[in-house]
């Protein structure tokens, strides 16, 4: 009897960017009389079906994005007569739609690090419970992931978490609802012995694939000050307090390591932090700026970003502290114009970001924007090959629309065509020789070029493309791009790393 790990995806490209790291936390949760897992990640390869035989186990975790590949393989592997379990944050969110859509016998709700042991264990003595409930799991029973079941020369980064939860809510976005607003943040000896098992493989490049790895503001704690409220005030002084020591300690690692996480703009007023990140060899952040017009942030509760010069100032900021910024822009928000598209690719020019991401606002499920929308929706009913709108994830992917919400002043084809042509302005090769600046030898501008072009088919071309000829053209080119891609990321292993002390 065999445990199957899947991360499915409807597109494979022979090389990944990022280690899923679900899968390895996973299969660190499974006890070892199970034996190791079989780890398929289809970003990778397509599962091989043939490998499921009757009694495994085979363990699918789903995001909105990839549920319906998810029941595809579910529906198949128990027609193998595997054992079926559902996990993730759609599972979470739809426990039966997993049963009825993916044949599931069972569906493991919340963070699996602890309740997968159970729900395995229950599955070999055929009797598993339909759903488990693995809730929010304290920052000390995070399980660090089974790195040495990693396959050989196929990722470019690799991932460590380091924290979970983020206090804000902003109203397109799940995590504050599923992690929870109260940061769970791992302790910095399990954070720097995973980071320095990691480059003992001879990975660079590392995302910190948390939350938020801000979650302390300065104004959170000006805010707490001025209520005079000291247990909150001290909650909060300390939990930034172990960010810098967990940064302090990866300044101790080799110079060659790279990491990139995510973050709000607002850090971009703490200098200090800025320092300890830069120090930390934390060169690149992923910043949600989502609009660049106040009433855009208001559209999705962001009110504590900044819009026009302020915003091209609090960008900047980062990279003057040798951080590089991924900048993340919305279109189709309800306050966008026609002329939002233009304004959006010239601010992030003018800001200097060195990547960015253009997504079309898409109502996810677990989200304030979704319950409103969904319930906006009811009353027309609307049908695609008999799916309800509403659940506009069950849609089979080329007939699934590009854009959901109804807008007040453009079509839903004016904001598709709109964010593409931004993706082209921004890629186009003169923009990206421009911005390889950032790097100095010819070697690493090509790289950068590489790298950027990469991006951009892996994430533009084959989300925003109506036509399929693109898609698959698309794909192709990435998965042409992304083999001599991972060679400039990874470097020679150091076997022999020693984890720093504090
Ligand atoms: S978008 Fe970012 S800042 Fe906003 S709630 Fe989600 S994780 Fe937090």
């Amino acid at each position: 009897m065999a445990v199957h790990l899947v991360n499915p995806s409807h597109i494979s490209f022979g090389t990944a960017v990022i280690t899923p790291r679900w899968l390895y936390v996973i299969a660190a949760a499974t006890p070892p009389d199970f034996g190791a897992p079989i780890i398929v990640d289809e970003t990778l390869d397509p599962v091989d079906l043939g490998r499921i035989l009757p009694g495994d186990i085979v363990g699918i975790g789903i995001h909105t994005g990839n549920a319906l590949r998810g029941y595809e393989i579910g529906v198949e592997a128990r027609r193998r007569g595997a054992w079926v379990v559902f996990g993730g944050i759609h599972a979470t969110l739809f426990p039966e739609e997993a049963h009825e859509r993916g044949s599931a016998h069972t569906v493991v709700k919340g963070d699996g690090d602890v309740v997968w042991a159970r729900a395995l264990q229950d599955c070999r003595e055929a009797r598993p419970e339909r759903v488990y409930e693995g809730g929010r799991v304290g920052a000390d029973r995070f399980l660090p992931a089974r790195w040495d079941l990693l396959p050989a020369n196929r990722y470019m980064w690799a991932s460590v978490q380091t924290v979970r939860g983020c206090p804000k809510h902003c109203s397109f976005c799940s995590v504050w609802r599923t992690d929870g607003q109260e940061p769970r943040q791992r302790s910095v000896d399990a954070v720097v012995r995973e980071v320095v098992e990691l480059r003992r493989l001879g990975f660079r490049f590392i995302a910190l694939a948390d939350d938020n790895f801000y979650p302390v503001t300065l104004e959170d704690l000006e805010m707490a000050a001025r209520k005079s409220d000291h247990h909150r005030l001290q909650e909060l002084q300390e939990l930034r307090e172990e960010r810098f020591d967990l940064m302090a300690r990866l300044a101790k690692l080799p110079d060659d390591l790279v990491f990139f996480t995510q973050i709000t703009m607002e850090a971009a007023e703490d200098p200090a932090f800025l320092d300890a990140m830069s120090r930390a060899h934390i060169r690149g952040a992923l910043v949600g700026v989502e609009s660049v017009t106040e009433a855009g942030l208001k559209d999705v509760y962001k009110g504590f970003n900044l819009y026009g010069d302020a915003l091209v100032t609090r960008l900047q900021a980062f990279k003057r502290h040798g951080i590089h910024v991924l900048g993340s822009f919305i279109f189709g928000l309800p306050s966008d114009r026609a002329e939002t598209f233009d304004a959006t690719v010239a601010l992030a020019e003018r800001a200097d970001v060195t990547f960015a991401q253009f997504v079309m606002l898409t109502p996810f499920p677990g989200t304030v924007d979704f319950a409103k929308w969904e319930k906006d929706m009811a009353s027309e009913g609307a049908t695609i090959d008999g799916i309800p709108i509403t659940r506009h994830w069950l849609i089979p992917q080329e007939r699934r629309p590009k854009v959901y919400t109804p807008h007040p002043t453009l079509s839903a084809d004016e904001i598709r065509a709109g964010t593409q042509a931004v993706w082209d302005r921004f890629y186009s090769l003169p923009q990206i020789w421009a911005r390889s600046r950032v790097v100095k030898s010819l070697r690493a501008r090509v790289a950068f070029l590489l790298v950027s072009k990469l991006y951009r088919q892996m994430y533009a071309n084959t989300g925003i493309a109506t036509d399929s000829a693109r898609t698959a053209r698309s794909t192709r080119w990435a998965r042409w791009l992304a083999r001599p891609c991972r060679r400039l990321f990874v470097t020679a292993p150091m076997p022999h790393l020693q984890v720093p002390t504090s």
